[in-house]
Protein backbone atom coordinates (compact mmCIF):
# COMPACT_ATOMS: atom_id res chain seq x y z
CA UNK A 1 0.00 0.00 0.00
CA UNK A 2 1.01 3.64 -0.64
CA UNK A 3 2.29 5.12 2.55
CA UNK A 4 -0.29 8.05 1.32
CA UNK A 5 -3.46 6.02 1.58
CA UNK A 6 -2.88 4.71 4.80
CA UNK A 7 -2.53 7.88 6.24
CA UNK A 8 -4.74 11.28 7.83
CA UNK A 9 -4.13 14.49 5.72
CA UNK A 10 -1.87 15.39 9.32
CA UNK A 11 0.14 11.91 8.63
CA UNK A 12 1.10 13.62 5.22
CA UNK A 13 1.74 16.85 6.37
CA UNK A 14 4.15 15.78 9.15
CA UNK A 15 5.91 12.92 6.95
CA UNK A 16 6.38 15.93 4.68
CA UNK A 17 7.88 18.42 7.49
CA UNK A 18 9.30 15.81 9.41
CA UNK A 19 10.92 13.11 6.65
CA UNK A 20 12.63 11.45 10.06
CA UNK A 21 8.71 10.79 10.42
CA UNK A 22 8.40 8.81 7.58
CA UNK A 23 11.93 7.08 7.83
CA UNK A 24 11.20 5.14 11.05
CA UNK A 25 7.39 4.46 9.57
CA UNK A 26 8.86 3.16 6.71
CA UNK A 27 11.48 1.11 8.88
CA UNK A 28 8.65 -0.67 11.22
CA UNK A 29 7.84 1.65 14.00
CA UNK A 30 4.09 2.16 12.29
CA UNK A 31 2.86 1.86 15.97
CA UNK A 32 4.57 4.28 17.03
CA UNK A 33 4.30 6.97 14.89
CA UNK A 34 0.74 5.95 14.71
CA UNK A 35 -0.06 7.19 17.77
CA UNK A 36 2.22 10.49 17.00
CA UNK A 37 -0.10 11.38 14.27
CA UNK A 38 -3.10 11.03 16.59
CA UNK A 39 -1.65 13.17 19.02
CA UNK A 40 -1.25 16.41 16.57
CA UNK A 41 -4.38 15.44 15.23
CA UNK A 42 -5.96 16.50 18.81
CA UNK A 43 -3.96 19.18 19.15
CA UNK A 44 -5.05 20.68 15.72
CA UNK A 45 -8.46 19.93 16.95
CA UNK A 46 -7.80 21.30 20.26
CA UNK A 47 -6.10 24.68 18.37
CA UNK A 48 -9.01 24.69 15.92
CA UNK A 49 -12.02 24.42 18.22
CA UNK A 50 -10.67 26.21 21.73
CA UNK A 51 -7.12 28.12 21.19
CA UNK A 52 -7.45 29.90 18.20
CA UNK A 53 -10.90 31.09 18.44
CA UNK A 54 -10.05 32.93 21.95
CA UNK A 55 -6.43 33.45 22.02
CA UNK A 56 -6.07 37.14 20.83
CA UNK A 57 -8.85 37.92 23.34
CA UNK A 58 -7.33 36.27 26.19
CA UNK A 59 -4.14 37.88 25.41
CA UNK A 60 -6.12 41.30 25.86
CA UNK A 61 -8.43 39.94 29.32
CA UNK A 62 -4.81 39.02 31.02
CA UNK A 63 -2.91 42.26 30.36
CA UNK A 64 -6.26 43.96 31.56
CA UNK A 65 -6.64 41.44 34.67
CA UNK A 66 -3.51 39.48 34.79
CA UNK A 67 -5.42 37.48 37.68
CA UNK A 68 -8.10 35.88 35.52
CA UNK A 69 -7.09 32.01 34.91
CA UNK A 70 -9.49 30.02 32.83
CA UNK A 71 -9.73 26.87 33.89
CA UNK A 72 -11.55 25.90 30.68
CA UNK A 73 -8.30 25.44 28.86
CA UNK A 74 -6.69 22.66 31.67
CA UNK A 75 -10.33 21.18 31.48
CA UNK A 76 -9.50 20.51 27.45
CA UNK A 77 -6.11 19.26 28.05
CA UNK A 78 -7.66 16.50 29.90
CA UNK A 79 -9.94 15.86 27.49
CA UNK A 80 -6.52 15.13 25.33
CA UNK A 81 -4.92 13.48 27.53
CA UNK A 82 -2.34 16.18 27.13
CA UNK A 83 -1.58 16.48 31.13
CA UNK A 84 -0.25 12.90 30.63
CA UNK A 85 2.54 13.12 28.13
CA UNK A 86 5.61 12.25 30.92
CA UNK A 87 3.86 9.54 32.84
CA UNK A 88 4.75 6.11 32.13
CA UNK A 89 1.87 4.00 30.33
CA UNK A 90 2.14 1.38 32.89
CA UNK A 91 0.83 4.26 35.07
CA UNK A 92 -2.30 5.07 33.10
CA UNK A 93 -0.04 8.05 31.30
CA UNK A 94 0.95 8.31 27.90
CA UNK A 95 4.03 8.52 27.64
CA UNK A 96 5.79 5.68 25.18
CA UNK A 97 8.64 4.75 23.49
CA UNK A 98 8.34 8.65 21.82
CA UNK A 99 7.65 10.64 25.27
CA UNK A 100 10.32 13.34 23.96
CA UNK A 101 9.23 13.61 20.19
CA UNK A 102 5.70 13.59 20.94
CA UNK A 103 6.39 15.93 23.66
CA UNK A 104 8.44 18.73 21.06
CA UNK A 105 5.67 17.90 18.43
CA UNK A 106 3.14 18.39 20.19
CA UNK A 107 4.18 21.90 22.17
CA UNK A 108 5.40 22.99 17.98
CA UNK A 109 1.71 22.18 17.28
CA UNK A 110 -0.12 23.65 20.26
CA UNK A 111 1.92 26.84 20.54
CA UNK A 112 1.12 27.88 16.56
CA UNK A 113 -2.45 28.70 17.47
CA UNK A 114 -1.10 30.34 21.08
CA UNK A 115 1.70 29.77 23.04
CA UNK A 116 0.24 30.88 26.42
CA UNK A 117 -2.52 28.67 26.08
CA UNK A 118 -0.08 25.95 25.39
CA UNK A 119 2.25 27.29 27.99
CA UNK A 120 -0.16 26.50 30.92
CA UNK A 121 -0.33 23.25 29.28
CA UNK A 122 2.86 22.18 28.98
CA UNK A 123 4.29 23.75 32.61
CA UNK A 124 2.72 20.74 34.16
CA UNK A 125 4.31 18.29 32.78
CA UNK A 126 7.64 20.23 33.44
CA UNK A 127 6.55 19.97 37.11
CA UNK A 128 5.98 16.20 36.72
CA UNK A 129 9.29 15.48 35.20
CA UNK A 130 11.39 15.86 38.26
CA UNK A 131 9.19 12.96 39.98
CA UNK A 132 9.65 10.73 37.56
CA UNK A 133 13.25 11.21 36.69
CA UNK A 134 14.17 10.96 40.34
CA UNK A 135 12.64 7.51 40.20
CA UNK A 136 10.34 8.35 43.08
CA UNK A 137 8.43 5.48 42.84
CA UNK A 138 6.56 6.23 46.45
CA UNK A 139 4.56 9.07 44.43
CA UNK A 140 3.91 7.64 41.59
CA UNK A 141 0.75 5.22 42.94
CA UNK A 142 -0.23 8.54 44.40
CA UNK A 143 0.52 11.81 43.00
CA UNK A 144 1.21 10.14 39.36
CA UNK A 145 -2.25 8.17 39.70
CA UNK A 146 -4.00 11.25 40.97
CA UNK A 147 -3.36 13.27 37.70
CA UNK A 148 -4.25 10.30 35.48
CA UNK A 149 -7.56 9.76 37.65
CA UNK A 150 -8.51 13.62 37.62
CA UNK A 151 -7.78 14.15 33.99
CA UNK A 152 -9.59 10.64 33.13
CA UNK A 153 -12.60 12.93 35.05
CA UNK A 154 -11.26 16.00 33.22
CA UNK A 155 -10.65 17.65 36.86
CA UNK A 156 -7.69 18.80 36.22
CA UNK A 157 -5.08 17.64 38.82
CA UNK A 158 -1.63 19.77 38.16
CA UNK A 159 2.00 19.99 39.05
CA UNK A 160 4.97 23.35 38.32
CA UNK A 161 8.08 22.71 38.99
CA UNK A 162 9.82 26.12 40.70
CA UNK A 163 13.63 26.71 40.67
CA UNK A 164 13.94 30.24 39.88
CA UNK A 165 14.19 32.80 43.06
CA UNK A 166 14.15 36.66 43.00
CA UNK A 167 18.01 36.77 43.25
CA UNK A 168 18.95 33.65 41.99
CA UNK A 169 17.50 32.49 38.31
CA UNK A 170 20.30 32.08 36.01
CA UNK A 171 22.56 31.18 38.98
CA UNK A 172 20.52 27.95 39.79
CA UNK A 173 20.81 26.45 36.24
CA UNK A 174 24.63 25.51 36.52
CA UNK A 175 26.58 24.13 38.93
CA UNK A 176 29.34 26.78 38.72
CA UNK A 177 27.05 29.69 39.44
CA UNK A 178 24.57 27.78 41.72
CA UNK A 179 28.09 27.47 43.55
CA UNK A 180 27.89 31.68 43.71
CA UNK A 181 24.38 31.69 44.26
CA UNK A 182 22.48 34.30 46.77
CA UNK A 183 19.29 32.32 47.78
CA UNK A 184 16.21 33.11 49.22
CA UNK A 185 14.61 30.42 50.38
CA UNK A 186 16.46 27.50 52.63
CA UNK A 187 15.17 24.25 54.02
CA UNK A 188 16.53 23.65 57.57
CA UNK A 189 16.46 19.56 58.63
CA UNK A 190 14.22 18.97 61.58
CA UNK A 191 12.85 16.11 63.52
CA UNK A 192 11.10 13.77 60.49
CA UNK A 193 11.63 16.41 57.54
CA UNK A 194 12.46 19.92 56.55
CA UNK A 195 11.33 23.38 57.16
CA UNK A 196 11.09 25.95 54.20
CA UNK A 197 11.63 29.31 54.96
CA UNK A 198 11.77 31.89 51.44
CA UNK A 199 9.94 32.93 48.23
CA UNK A 200 10.27 31.15 44.48
CA UNK A 201 9.63 33.99 41.70
CA UNK A 202 8.25 33.45 38.00
CA UNK A 203 6.78 29.29 38.40
CA UNK A 204 4.54 28.81 35.39
CA UNK A 205 1.41 27.49 36.65
CA UNK A 206 2.08 28.19 39.96
CA UNK A 207 -1.35 29.52 41.25
CA UNK A 208 -2.80 26.57 40.12
CA UNK A 209 -0.86 23.54 40.70
CA UNK A 210 -1.78 21.17 43.36
CA UNK A 211 1.65 19.71 43.48
CA UNK A 212 5.15 21.54 43.25
CA UNK A 213 8.43 19.91 42.68
CA UNK A 214 10.63 22.43 44.59
CA UNK A 215 14.58 22.53 45.00
CA UNK A 216 16.53 24.39 47.63
CA UNK A 217 18.85 24.46 49.80
CA UNK A 218 19.61 23.05 53.14
CA UNK A 219 22.24 25.36 53.91
CA UNK A 220 22.24 28.60 51.67
CA UNK A 221 26.39 29.13 52.33
CA UNK A 222 26.75 25.34 50.37
CA UNK A 223 23.85 25.70 48.29
CA UNK A 224 25.55 23.30 45.29
CA UNK A 225 26.51 20.74 48.13
CA UNK A 226 23.54 21.23 49.43
CA UNK A 227 20.53 21.57 47.12
CA UNK A 228 17.92 19.43 47.35
CA UNK A 229 14.50 18.19 45.54
CA UNK A 230 11.09 18.20 47.00
CA UNK A 231 7.55 17.57 46.79
CA UNK A 232 5.31 20.21 47.99
CA UNK A 233 1.39 20.00 48.33
CA UNK A 234 -0.60 23.23 47.98
CA UNK A 235 -2.24 22.56 51.06
CA UNK A 236 0.72 22.51 53.61
CA UNK A 237 0.14 25.19 56.09
CA UNK A 238 2.34 28.44 55.35
CA UNK A 239 2.49 27.64 51.73
CA UNK A 240 0.64 30.22 49.46
CA UNK A 241 1.11 31.79 46.24
CA UNK A 242 0.42 35.66 46.63
CA UNK A 243 0.77 37.17 43.42
CA UNK A 244 0.91 36.72 39.65
CA UNK A 245 3.25 39.09 37.32
CA UNK A 246 1.52 41.26 34.82
CA UNK A 247 3.62 39.25 31.52
CA UNK A 248 4.22 40.63 27.90
CA UNK A 249 3.43 37.71 26.09
CA UNK A 250 2.49 34.01 26.98
CA UNK A 251 -0.46 35.80 28.81
CA UNK A 252 -2.83 33.13 28.99
CA UNK A 253 -0.36 31.00 31.31
CA UNK A 254 -0.06 32.29 35.09
CA UNK A 255 3.70 33.57 36.20
CA UNK A 256 3.30 33.04 39.96
CA UNK A 257 5.32 33.77 43.17
CA UNK A 258 5.79 31.17 45.82
CA UNK A 259 5.84 31.60 49.41
CA UNK A 260 7.30 29.52 52.06
CA UNK A 261 6.43 30.75 55.57
CA UNK A 262 7.69 27.70 58.10
CA UNK A 263 6.47 25.04 55.75
CA UNK A 264 6.80 21.40 56.81
CA UNK A 265 7.63 19.08 54.66
CA UNK A 266 7.95 15.64 55.42
CA UNK A 267 11.28 13.31 54.50
CA UNK A 268 9.27 11.10 52.49
CA UNK A 269 9.37 14.28 50.31
CA UNK A 270 12.21 14.62 49.43
CA UNK A 271 12.91 14.04 45.54
CA UNK A 272 16.49 11.53 45.31
CA UNK A 273 19.29 12.32 48.42
CA UNK A 274 19.95 15.22 49.82
CA UNK A 275 22.24 17.20 47.77
CA UNK A 276 21.15 15.05 44.69
CA UNK A 277 19.28 18.75 43.55
CA UNK A 278 21.05 19.92 40.68
CA UNK A 279 21.74 16.07 39.27
CA UNK A 280 17.67 15.11 39.86
CA UNK A 281 16.03 18.40 40.01
CA UNK A 282 17.80 20.59 37.20
CA UNK A 283 20.38 19.29 35.06
CA UNK A 284 18.46 16.07 34.08
CA UNK A 285 15.13 17.92 33.59
CA UNK A 286 16.71 20.75 31.15
CA UNK A 287 17.77 18.08 29.43
CA UNK A 288 14.62 16.54 28.51
CA UNK A 289 12.87 19.91 28.83
CA UNK A 290 14.75 22.96 26.98
CA UNK A 291 14.75 20.91 23.58
CA UNK A 292 10.94 20.94 23.68
CA UNK A 293 11.11 25.04 24.71
CA UNK A 294 12.90 25.07 21.18
CA UNK A 295 9.74 23.54 19.65
CA UNK A 296 7.77 25.79 21.70
CA UNK A 297 9.77 28.80 20.08
CA UNK A 298 9.12 26.91 16.54
CA UNK A 299 5.41 26.75 17.16
CA UNK A 300 5.31 30.73 17.73
CA UNK A 301 7.04 31.41 14.87
CA UNK A 302 5.25 28.80 12.88
CA UNK A 303 2.08 31.11 14.04
CA UNK A 304 3.26 33.95 13.00
CA UNK A 305 4.54 32.61 9.06
CA UNK A 306 0.82 31.04 8.80
CA UNK A 307 -0.48 34.92 9.29
CA UNK A 308 1.82 36.67 7.52
CA UNK A 309 1.61 34.09 4.34
CA UNK A 310 -2.47 35.26 5.02
CA UNK A 311 -1.62 38.88 5.10
CA UNK A 312 0.78 38.40 1.90
CA UNK A 313 -1.63 36.57 -0.34
CA UNK A 314 -4.32 39.54 0.54
CA UNK A 315 -5.24 41.92 -1.82
CA UNK A 316 -4.08 46.08 -0.60
CA UNK A 317 -5.02 48.34 -2.87
CA UNK A 318 -4.88 46.26 -5.81
CA UNK A 319 -1.82 44.64 -5.15
CA UNK A 320 -1.03 41.37 -3.58
CA UNK A 321 2.51 41.44 -1.08
CA UNK A 322 3.41 37.87 -2.22
CA UNK A 323 3.88 39.28 -5.91
CA UNK A 324 7.13 41.15 -4.92
CA UNK A 325 10.01 39.25 -5.05
CA UNK A 326 11.20 40.98 -1.34
CA UNK A 327 8.62 39.10 -0.14
CA UNK A 328 8.78 36.17 -1.26
CA UNK A 329 12.30 35.82 -0.58
CA UNK A 330 11.17 36.57 3.25
CA UNK A 331 8.82 33.59 2.88
CA UNK A 332 11.57 31.52 1.88
CA UNK A 333 14.14 32.23 4.65
CA UNK A 334 11.44 32.28 7.14
CA UNK A 335 9.86 28.73 6.46
CA UNK A 336 13.83 27.92 6.13
CA UNK A 337 14.05 29.30 10.31
CA UNK A 338 11.52 26.94 10.78
CA UNK A 339 12.52 23.67 9.33
CA UNK A 340 16.07 24.39 11.13
CA UNK A 341 14.33 24.69 14.42
CA UNK A 342 12.85 21.62 13.50
CA UNK A 343 16.33 20.12 12.96
CA UNK A 344 17.55 21.15 15.64
CA UNK A 345 14.36 20.07 18.45
CA UNK A 346 14.16 16.59 16.25
CA UNK A 347 17.54 15.32 16.81
CA UNK A 348 17.22 16.63 20.14
CA UNK A 349 13.73 14.68 21.15
CA UNK A 350 14.90 11.60 19.38
CA UNK A 351 18.07 11.78 21.32
CA UNK A 352 16.04 11.67 24.37
CA UNK A 353 13.54 8.71 23.28
CA UNK A 354 16.75 6.60 22.14
CA UNK A 355 17.89 7.65 26.19
CA UNK A 356 14.22 7.35 28.08
CA UNK A 357 12.68 4.89 26.46
CA UNK A 358 15.66 2.40 27.64
CA UNK A 359 14.98 3.58 32.04
CA UNK A 360 11.08 3.84 30.90
CA UNK A 361 10.76 0.69 29.11
CA UNK A 362 13.25 -2.27 31.10
CA UNK A 363 12.33 -5.74 32.67
CA UNK A 364 12.69 -4.13 36.24
CA UNK A 365 10.47 -1.49 35.53
CA UNK A 366 7.65 -3.59 34.07
CA UNK A 367 8.25 -5.63 36.46
CA UNK A 368 7.83 -3.05 39.29
CA UNK A 369 4.90 -1.57 37.53
CA UNK A 370 3.21 -4.16 36.92
CA UNK A 371 2.85 -5.23 40.82
CA UNK A 372 -0.73 -4.43 42.23
CA UNK A 373 -1.00 -0.97 42.62
CA UNK A 374 -2.09 -1.90 46.39
CA UNK A 375 1.35 -4.22 46.62
CA UNK A 376 3.27 -0.89 46.04
CA UNK A 377 1.21 1.36 48.24
CA UNK A 378 1.64 -0.57 51.38
CA UNK A 379 3.36 1.17 54.37
CA UNK A 380 5.90 -1.29 54.16
CA UNK A 381 6.72 -1.14 50.65
CA UNK A 382 6.59 3.01 50.71
CA UNK A 383 8.32 3.20 53.72
CA UNK A 384 11.58 0.85 51.69
CA UNK A 385 11.21 3.30 48.93
CA UNK A 386 11.69 6.64 51.20
CA UNK A 387 14.59 4.94 53.15
CA UNK A 388 18.56 5.27 52.33
CA UNK A 389 18.28 1.36 51.06
CA UNK A 390 15.59 1.80 48.73
CA UNK A 391 16.62 5.15 47.07
CA UNK A 392 20.11 3.46 46.50
CA UNK A 393 18.19 0.63 44.59
CA UNK A 394 16.37 2.99 42.59
CA UNK A 395 19.56 5.02 41.63
CA UNK A 396 21.39 1.65 40.55
CA UNK A 397 18.40 1.40 38.13
CA UNK A 398 18.99 4.71 36.90
CA UNK A 399 22.16 4.61 36.41
CA UNK A 400 21.90 1.34 34.75
CA UNK A 401 20.20 2.66 32.15
CA UNK A 402 21.20 6.07 32.30
CA UNK A 403 24.55 7.36 31.27
CA UNK A 404 26.38 10.53 33.07
CA UNK A 405 27.85 11.23 28.95
CA UNK A 406 24.50 10.29 27.32
CA UNK A 407 22.89 12.81 29.81
CA UNK A 408 25.04 15.14 28.92
CA UNK A 409 25.15 14.79 25.23
CA UNK A 410 21.50 15.80 25.30
CA UNK A 411 22.09 18.58 27.62
CA UNK A 412 24.09 19.80 25.05
CA UNK A 413 21.34 19.34 21.96
CA UNK A 414 18.52 20.59 24.19
CA UNK A 415 20.64 23.69 24.83
CA UNK A 416 21.56 24.49 21.50
CA UNK A 417 17.80 23.65 20.24
CA UNK A 418 16.64 26.01 22.49
CA UNK A 419 18.49 29.01 22.18
CA UNK A 420 18.97 28.53 18.19
CA UNK A 421 14.95 28.33 17.91
CA UNK A 422 14.01 30.69 20.11
CA UNK A 423 16.10 33.47 18.13
CA UNK A 424 15.24 32.25 15.26
CA UNK A 425 11.89 32.54 15.96
CA UNK A 426 12.10 36.55 17.60
CA UNK A 427 14.48 37.37 13.93
CA UNK A 428 11.04 35.63 12.06
CA UNK A 429 8.69 37.72 14.38
CA UNK A 430 11.03 40.76 13.73
CA UNK A 431 11.06 40.61 9.75
CA UNK A 432 7.48 39.37 9.32
CA UNK A 433 6.54 42.83 11.46
CA UNK A 434 8.87 44.73 9.63
CA UNK A 435 7.47 44.11 6.19
CA UNK A 436 4.22 44.57 7.33
CA UNK A 437 4.18 48.25 8.24
CA UNK A 438 2.03 49.95 10.95
CA UNK A 439 -1.23 49.24 8.98
CA UNK A 440 -3.40 47.77 11.47
CA UNK A 441 -4.88 43.83 9.85
CA UNK A 442 -5.83 40.71 11.90
CA UNK A 443 -3.14 39.15 11.13
CA UNK A 444 -0.70 41.89 12.41
CA UNK A 445 -2.26 41.48 15.82
CA UNK A 446 -1.57 37.89 15.63
CA UNK A 447 2.29 38.44 14.46
CA UNK A 448 2.52 41.10 17.29
CA UNK A 449 1.21 38.66 19.84
CA UNK A 450 3.73 36.04 18.61
CA UNK A 451 6.61 38.34 18.77
CA UNK A 452 5.71 38.82 22.50
CA UNK A 453 5.25 35.44 22.89
CA UNK A 454 8.90 34.40 21.12
CA UNK A 455 10.69 36.94 23.48
CA UNK A 456 9.97 34.54 26.22
CA UNK A 457 11.16 31.42 24.73
CA UNK A 458 14.54 33.38 24.52
CA UNK A 459 13.95 33.71 28.80
CA UNK A 460 12.79 31.03 30.47
CA UNK A 461 14.93 27.37 30.67
CA UNK A 462 17.34 29.59 31.15
CA UNK A 463 18.30 32.52 28.96
CA UNK A 464 19.80 32.12 25.75
CA UNK A 465 23.01 33.39 27.10
CA UNK A 466 23.01 30.67 29.55
CA UNK A 467 22.38 28.25 27.02
CA UNK A 468 25.30 29.36 24.67
CA UNK A 469 27.23 28.78 27.68
CA UNK A 470 26.58 25.47 28.65
CA UNK A 471 26.84 24.35 24.72
CA UNK A 472 29.90 26.12 25.15
CA UNK A 473 31.23 24.28 28.42
CA UNK A 474 30.05 20.53 27.46
CA UNK A 475 31.12 20.90 23.75
CA UNK A 476 34.74 22.95 24.01
CA UNK A 477 35.86 23.00 27.19
CA UNK A 478 34.41 19.89 28.86
CA UNK A 479 33.68 21.60 32.38
CA UNK A 480 30.00 20.21 32.29
CA UNK A 481 28.40 16.83 32.81
CA UNK A 482 25.86 15.75 34.05
CA UNK A 483 25.57 13.24 36.81
CA UNK A 484 23.00 10.82 37.52
CA UNK A 485 22.53 10.39 41.32
CA UNK A 486 24.79 7.75 42.41
CA UNK A 487 23.35 5.07 44.95
CA UNK A 488 24.59 4.43 48.27
CA UNK A 489 25.61 8.82 48.61
CA UNK A 490 26.53 10.32 52.22
CA UNK A 491 24.65 12.37 53.99
CA UNK A 492 25.37 16.15 52.95
CA UNK A 493 25.23 18.21 56.38
CA UNK A 494 27.79 15.81 57.67
C1 LIG B 1 7.27 33.44 31.31
C2 LIG B 1 8.24 32.84 32.26
C3 LIG B 1 7.96 31.61 32.81
C4 LIG B 1 8.85 31.04 33.73
N1 LIG B 1 8.52 29.83 34.31
C5 LIG B 1 9.33 29.34 35.28
C6 LIG B 1 8.97 28.14 35.97
O1 LIG B 1 7.94 27.51 35.68
N2 LIG B 1 9.77 27.71 36.96
C7 LIG B 1 10.92 28.36 37.31
O2 LIG B 1 11.59 27.92 38.24
N3 LIG B 1 11.30 29.49 36.66
C8 LIG B 1 10.53 30.00 35.67
N4 LIG B 1 10.90 31.16 35.01
C9 LIG B 1 12.13 31.84 35.40
C10 LIG B 1 13.23 31.76 34.34
O3 LIG B 1 13.77 30.47 34.27
C11 LIG B 1 14.26 32.85 34.70
O4 LIG B 1 13.65 34.08 34.42
C12 LIG B 1 15.54 32.70 33.92
O5 LIG B 1 16.26 31.59 34.36
C13 LIG B 1 16.43 33.95 34.06
O6 LIG B 1 16.62 34.28 35.38
P1 LIG B 1 16.41 35.80 35.88
O7 LIG B 1 15.10 36.25 35.38
O8 LIG B 1 16.66 35.84 37.35
O9 LIG B 1 17.53 36.61 35.11
P2 LIG B 1 19.05 36.83 35.58
O10 LIG B 1 19.62 35.52 35.98
O11 LIG B 1 19.09 37.90 36.60
O12 LIG B 1 19.72 37.30 34.26
C14 LIG B 1 19.62 38.66 33.79
C15 LIG B 1 20.46 38.78 32.53
O13 LIG B 1 21.85 38.54 32.83
C16 LIG B 1 22.35 37.49 32.01
N5 LIG B 1 23.29 36.67 32.79
C17 LIG B 1 23.15 36.23 34.05
N6 LIG B 1 24.23 35.51 34.42
C18 LIG B 1 25.06 35.49 33.36
C19 LIG B 1 26.34 34.93 33.11
N7 LIG B 1 26.99 34.23 34.04
N8 LIG B 1 26.89 35.12 31.90
C20 LIG B 1 26.27 35.83 30.93
N9 LIG B 1 25.05 36.40 31.10
C21 LIG B 1 24.46 36.23 32.30
C22 LIG B 1 21.13 36.67 31.62
O14 LIG B 1 21.35 35.93 30.45
C23 LIG B 1 20.07 37.76 31.46
O15 LIG B 1 20.20 38.35 30.20
C24 LIG B 1 10.04 31.72 34.07
C25 LIG B 1 10.34 32.95 33.48
C26 LIG B 1 9.46 33.51 32.59
C27 LIG B 1 9.81 34.84 31.99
Amino acid sequence: MMIGQELSETGRRLFRDFPILRMLWESGRKKGIRETIGLIEKAEEFNRTFAVPRALELDMRMEREPEYFDWEIMRRACRYRFLSLFIPRQLGGIAGEFMVTNTSLLMDELCSGCSGIALAVGAHSLGVAPLVTSGAMAHWDTVLKEIVEGELREQPVTMAYAITEPSAGTDVEEPEYLEKAKLSLEAKKVKGGYVLNGRKCFISDGSEAKYFTVCAALDRSRPLQTWTTFLVERDMEGFSTPRVELKMGQRASHAAELLFEEVFVPDSHVLGYEGDGMGNGILMIMAASRGPVGSIATGIARGAFQHFLAWAKTKRNGKRPIDEDRIRLALADMWGMIQENRGLYMSNAMLGDGIFSKALDNPIMNLTLGLPSSLRTMPLMRNFLNSYYGKAMINAILRYYLKDEDMTQLLETASLAKFSCADNAMELCSRALSLMGPEDSEERRWVEKCYRDAKLTQIYEGTNQLNRLVVNNIRFEETLRVEVPRPLKKGVMA
